[in-house]
């Protein structure tokens, strides 16, 4: 384990270092398994990180270590696509609806034949297809310089060996992307769209760096650091809406009623949290629940929102802001 390396004195530091010695022996959960390279993974990683919209990152635990970002690629992915064609046309090919399913449900929506929304596996896979670009490799390309605004990172890159793992094993996503292109949901492309998915998927990512993406989501687009606009602001509110009803799979409503915040989780272990204006969170620890969501990063998002009164429809969030708490020392 690496020790957290700033901000060490403030009271939120040891908040979450406080967080961090209680889950980190926490054996409950799996690694997910079905795509065979990621069963390779470490179980007891184990990381806390948040960034404020002014630029003050903390963390505890494994925060420099790699892994795959997984379906939390799909938040990023859809802000991409809203930017390329705009948000009526990305509506007439992926709804906003939570599904109640899991994650990777082949289900459409029955009278528009659309995926419900992009957060699940069908939906992600037809937001994809909706990136512009003359050929794979621009698409790719015109998507690494997409993360590269969020991460503000400029050395990032895909684990080919995930991506491959995926790409051979991933019938079911297949499949799905067959049914939407006989629904004319996707163009005859569909192989190089799910290319491009199992790409995303598999880029190699940091939990410090899930803390400065959701903190770039939380400042109206722009990194808190680099100060770069990462997605046009007027799009933002469309990618926080879906996070907060779709983000978290068949756990989306108890997300919301609970924590009561936009959030993403993906299989490799990995949540991002947005608290508007305020602060970005990612939690990464690969022991997952039977939902595909990670067993300590939800407790630690449920201790952190209680704590904190982080929750959107808390009466105390009006009088008692997070930002104001931290910079009396109070957090
Ligand atoms: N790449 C994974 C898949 O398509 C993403 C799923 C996830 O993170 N929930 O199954």
């Amino acid at each position: 384990m690496t020790e957290a390396n700033n901000n060490t004195s403030s009271p939120f530091q040891s908040f979450l270092q406080q967080l961090y010695s209680k889950y980190k022996s926490l054996p409950d959960g799996k690694v997910a398994s079905y795509i065979p390279e990621l069963a390779k993974v470490d179980p007891d990683l184990f990381s806390i990180c948040a960034m404020t919209t002014d630029g003050r990152g903390f963390e505890v635990g494994d925060f420099n270590q790699l892994f795959t970002i997984q379906s939390i690629s799909k938040v990023f992915v859809y802000g991409l696509a809203l930017e390329d064609r705009g948000r009526d046309y990305v509506l007439t090919r992926v709804g906003v609806e939570p599904t109640g399913d899991a994650f990777n449900s082949i289900i459409l929506d029955e009278r528009s034949q659309r995926p419900y929304n992009p957060m699940v596996n069908a939906g992600a896979i037809a937001t994809t297809s909706l990136i512009k670009g003359a050929g794979p490799t621009e698409r790719l390309n015109r998507l690494l310089e997409m993360f590269r605004r969020y991460i503000g990172r400029h050395d990032i890159f895909i684990d080919i060996s995930v991506f491959m793992s995926e790409r051979t094993t991933g019938h079911r996503n297949r499949a799905m992307a067959h049914l939407m292109h006989h629904f004319g949901m996707i163009d005859e492309k569909f192989d190089e769209a799910l290319d491009l998915y199992f790409q995303q998927c598999s880029l190699m990512v940091t939990c410090r760096d899930l803390a400065v993406m959701a903190a770039t989501l939380a400042n109206n687009g722009v990194n808190p650091i680099t100060k770069e606009q990462a997605v046009d602001c007027v799009y933002v509110k469309d990618i926080l809406s879906v996070m907060y009803t779709c983000g978290m799979y068949n756990f989306a409503g108890e997300w919301a009623y609970k924590i009561g915040l936009p959030a993403k989780s993906g299989v490799s272990g990995g949540i991002i949290v947005v608290v508007p204006n305020q602060i970005g969170i990612g939690v990464f620890s690969p022991l997952l629940d039977e939902r595909g969501n990670s067993v300590r990063g939800v407790k630690v998002c449920e201790e952190l929102s209680r704590q904190f009164g982080l929750h959107m429809f808390d009466a105390a969030m009006g009088s008692c802001k997070f930002l104001e708490m931290l910079n009396c020392g109070n957090g």
